[in-house]
């Protein structure tokens, strides 16, 4: 069980300022948080939810033939430069599911994805919510690492997604938490930027996954200042995974 004065201890390591408010001590940090943040309500979706209908080529309907599936794929063109597919980590059976854009070189190396730096912050931007990162599930939009870790193009991103629609099927999780552009645009079919879809309850497909969209933790290693609105996304995505 984390205490209060852990999970301040995580929220400063996200760098995010925190402070305590004259009140009893047994009112949560998320109490006295909640005087200092303001978390969206849930809104009813106010974008386009894409087509999820599209025929995709079948794939293996287990974890293990699946893994082995993505172990040997040559779909696309990502095949040829990976030293290792990033299949995925974590909880399978997880309430929460993050998705993010692609493996870097670190997640090739070591065939987990999110190991790296941004992994780091990813772990404690979980903690701060009372997650570890065992609690939940990992994935990447695609499973190679694009070379000079350049954006995935659509094409690929389009030969991966059966995989990735596979393992949420197989996963069903309460709520899907979609790291940075790429992963909120691919999941979505819609081309918005990040800060345009933030605050907002999308859902993700036929299956109706409720879809909170935030920023990237490597994009937040570079601009520090949006980790408060990182913060409140996690607080959103928590917020209506407790009212599901
Ligand atoms: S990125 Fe996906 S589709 Fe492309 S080769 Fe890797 S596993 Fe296959």
């Amino acid at each position: 069980m984390q205490t209060d004065q852990q999970r301040r201890q995580y929220l400063q390591a996200m760098g995010i300022q925190t402070w305590s408010l004259r009140q009893p001590q047994s009112q949560s940090v998320d109490a006295s948080l909640a005087a200092a943040e303001t978390v969206a309500t849930p809104s009813p979706q106010a974008a386009p939810i894409a087509d999820q209908n599209i025929e995709l080529p079948a794939v293996a309907s287990d974890w293990a033939g699946l893994q082995e599936e993505v172990g040997v794929c040559t779909r696309c063109e990502l095949s040829q430069h990976r030293n290792q597919t990033v299949f995925g980590v974590g909880d399978r059976n997880a309430d929460w599911l993050v998705i993010g854009e692609a493996p870097g070189a670190d997640e090739d190396a070591q065939g987990e994805p999110f190991v790296g730096p941004a992994g780091k912050l990813l772990n404690q931007m979980l903690l701060a919510v009372g997650l570890k990162r065992e609690q939940v599930y990992i994935a990447n939009i695609v499973k190679c690492r694009p070379t000079d870790d350049r954006d995935p193009k659509a094409v690929e991103a389009a030969a991966c997604e059966v995989y990735l629609k596979q393992q949420i099927a197989l996963i069903q999780p309460k709520v899907i938490f979609a790291v940075g552009r790429i992963a909120a645009q691919n999941l979505l079919k819609i081309d918005q930027k990040v800060g345009d879809m933030r605050g907002q309850k999308f859902e993700y497909g036929d299956s109706k996954i409720p879809l909170v969209v935030s920023y990237h933790p490597a994009y937040l290693l570079r601009m520090p200042s949006a980790k408060r609105k990182a913060w409140q996304d996690l607080l959103f995505a928590r917020q209506i995974l407790n009212n599901e």
